[in-house]
């Protein structure tokens, strides 16, 4: 079965359907037969015409009251029917089929299925497809709903599938070993094809899904560990010496480490100390002291004589982590330097020169360190900071820039660890899940629109106080730019009405990098009292004096990042606020609200997100990088998941077992060829 031949082919689609199926990705067979339905139609459930809304598609179970009649219209005709249940009647109309005059007897019952059509109070029901009561050829089976382009119909998509199913029935080579269908009880290939697009009963769709979920989810497992394989195998990393310890360096802090802390630094000493290379993710709840534990890396490496680049996501960052750096490591002969976009060019290419001949020990910078004129004398490690503003071609690509440096990238996104496995199954992982001591909780209140005045007393008192506040907009979905005009007018409302006496500023993604980062140090430098924003305050920025974070419409957004959000506060010695405004729609939402209120842990709100999944978009806009699926969905296939991560460990054990099954190999390249980027 060749299923790379051209969608052309295939019965039903001509010169004009090819081009709309390209518009869906659709160019062969098999995309076509991947192309999966968004959900299904069960035309076989009978709803009673009382009960039908307007606008709805629905089968009806009603007896012929009257005989078909014709009108005669311009250029046409209408065939036209009445019909009843025992709640109330209708009419049923067609165009042009007069050959329906006879079809329907009076007094007997029919079932009908079409579009819900109210006009007047009455319904009507134009041209749907129908069964004399007990057959089903029309109106029982259940019905694929395909995602579509303009132009194409569900029925012309439909009727495709039928020809393609119908040419690859049977002839599916299998794509999962035998054994494994077998241990996970799966169904096998060809069934499951057909029946995910044209299932008899919602059973059949359940089992062919769970098949196909399983399939994806298998071989994304798969092809992670053999990326990790591949690099424990072939890339010989630095061997650090035992002689510098990470934690040489901890004495120099004015805190304790916390165990977790001191955890994580004994997985990466390990790391740095074998002779293969680091790829390590280091996850841990803002403020939990990720830097500390960076700084510490670092500090090996450089006393074992090599180079270290920190890679941070905004300018502003990389300045907070350079000073950061100097206050630890200055006094213990650490040459710091910071590279970004806005330094002059004079001072850029001192600092290139110096990096480049092993003057410079630690460099901190954005972007502009992937630049190809960056080069260093020996660089030995790369900590990439809130890893997912970086792709995975970043790191390799600053990583080149070594002998195969370690790697560590951190992220500030609390994930529950099967998740971490997807995203980053090549990375190894360490969690710091414990912050330090004498933290005080944020204090959260969710509250409805009613307590604007109360909201801006509280915040003046802080303010009079000498705190600084964050408000973020109501999300509006339409548009980049009615963001943009709902930022500029809230702010202005703040400015001309709310706080006339205050220095009240906004920020959006759409500003310039150099204007978001000059409004960003007026803030910490306190010549700011409030700062309106859309979701693009920037992860990670300390400013340790702000301390109410005011979200409105807070239910529009998912929990992870409302937790991203609030904590941009509770970052000093200040009792710190957060207020979610919002409205209660849905019981979801106050359950949502509940948790954010009751926990400042952003793994147990990760969990909980998980759970209470639904409408909330755990990763919101915030993040990105997470692989797209065709079938499967991450966040409800998770007990599928399971399985599938445990059958991948399971079979990878063995290091040939991709060289000794042919289709274990397949899968794995099908996946490298698609979706992960290398
Ligand atoms: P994040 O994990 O969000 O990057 P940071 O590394 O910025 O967190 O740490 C947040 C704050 O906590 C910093 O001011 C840092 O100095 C402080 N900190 C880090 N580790 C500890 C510790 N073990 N005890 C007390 N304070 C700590
Ligand atoms: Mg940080």
């Amino acid at each position: 079965m060749d299923l790379t031949k051209d969608v052309k082919y295939i019965k039903g689609v001509g010169p004009n359907r090819v081009l709309l199926l390209n518009k869906l990705n659709i160019y062969t067979l098999k995309d076509l037969i991947t192309y999966y339905p968004r959900t299904y139609e069960d035309r076989g459930k009978v709803k009673p015409l009382a009960e039908c809304t307007d606008g709805e598609e629905q089968t009806i179970e009603v007896i012929a009251c009257s005989r078909v009649s014709e009108v005669r219209l311009p250029r046409k005709t209408m065939q036209k029917l009445v019909v009843r249940d025992e709640t109330m009647s209708a009419v049923i109309t067609w165009f042009n089929q007069s050959y329906l005059k006879n079809k329907f007897e009076i007094g007997k019952k029919y079932r009908f299925f079409g579009k819900i059509n109210y006009k007047y109070g009455k319904i009507e029901i134009n041209s749907p497809v129908f069964d004399e009561i007990g057959n089903t050829k029309n109106t029982g089976k259940i019905v694929p709903i395909y995602p579509l382009t303009y132009n194409l119909s569900q029925n012309t998509l439909r009727r495709i599938m039928e020809n393609a199913i119908l040419e690859v029935k049977g002839k599916l080579e299998e794509t999962i070993p035998e054994y494994i269908i077998k241990e996970n009880n799966l169904i096998d290939i060809n069934t499951a094809t057909e029946m995910i697009h044209f299932p008899q009963k919602l059973e059949d769709f359940k089992t062919a899904r769970k098949r196909l979920v399983f399939e994806e989810l298998f071989s994304m497992q798969l092809a992670l560990l053999a990326l990790k394989n591949k690099n424990l195998k072939e890339e010989k990393g630095i061997k650090y010496s035992k002689n510098v310890s990470v934690k040489d360096l901890s004495k120099q802090f004015p805190f304790e480490l916390t165990r977790a802390q001191k955890r994580v630094l004994d997985e990466i000493e390990k790391d740095m100390e074998s002779d293969k290379c680091m790829n390590r993710l280091l996850q841990g709840d803002v403020g939990s002291g990720k830097t500390a534990v960076a700084m510490c890396a670092a500090y090996k490496a450089v006393k074992s004589g090599y180079q270290v680049a920190i890679m941070a996501p905004t300018a502003i960052l990389a300045t907070q982590h350079l000073e950061n750096f100097n206050k630890t490591l200055e006094k213990m002969d650490i040459k710091c330097e910071l590279l970004i976009s806005a330094i002059t060019k004079k001072k850029k290419n001192e600092i290139l020169e110096r990096l480049k001949n092993g003057e410079i020990d630690i460099i901190i910078g954005t972007h502009a360190l992937i630049e190809d004129n960056v080069e260093f004398k020996k660089l030995g490690l790369v900590v990439t900071d809130e890893q997912h503003r970086f792709g995975v071609k970043q790191r390799a690509k600053i990583a080149k820039k070594g002998n195969n440096p370690d790697v560590l990238v951190m992220s500030a996104t609390p994930i529950p660890r099967t998740l971490a496995l997807i995203l980053y199954g090549d990375l190894d992982i360490s969690i710091i899940d414990e912050l330090p001591p004498n933290r005080k909780k944020i204090e959260t209140f969710a509250v409805g629109k009613s307590y604007e005045e109360r909201i801006n007393n509280f915040i003046q008192k802080q303010i009079e106080e000498g705190r600084q506040c964050y408000i973020v907009c109501p999300l509006v979905e339409e548009s980049e730019e009615q963001d943009l005009k709902s930022v500029v007018e809230l702010c202005e409302k703040y400015q001309k009405e709310i706080f006339p006496q205050y220095r009240v500023e906004y920020l959006h993604g759409k500003m310039k990098p150099k204007e978001k980062d000059e409004i960003m140090m007026k803030f910490k430098n306190k010549e700011i009292d409030i700062l309106i924003s859309t979701t693009v305050i920037e992860v990670g920025v300390d400013v340790p004096n702000a301390n109410i974070m005011v979200i409105e419409d807070a239910q529009r957004f998912g929990l992870a990042a409302l937790h991203q959000l609030r904590g941009r506060v509770g970052r000093g010695e200040y009792q710190s606020y957060c207020i979610l405004i919002y409205e209660p729609k849905g019981e979801n939402t106050r359950k949502r609200m509940k948790v954010m209120c009751d926990t400042n842990d952003g793994f147990i709100i990760s969990e909980k997100d998980l759970e209470l999944r639904g409408s909330g978009d755990f990763f919101g806009t915030m993040q990105s990088g997470l692989p797209e699926f065709k079938i499967a969905n991450i966040f409800e296939d998770i007990s599928i998941l399971k399985q599938a991560q445990i059958t991948a460990q399971k079979v990878m054990q063995d290091e040939d077992a991709l060289e000794k099954d042919e289709k274990l190999k397949k899968l794995v390249e099908d996946k490298f060829s698609s979706r992960i980027e290398i």
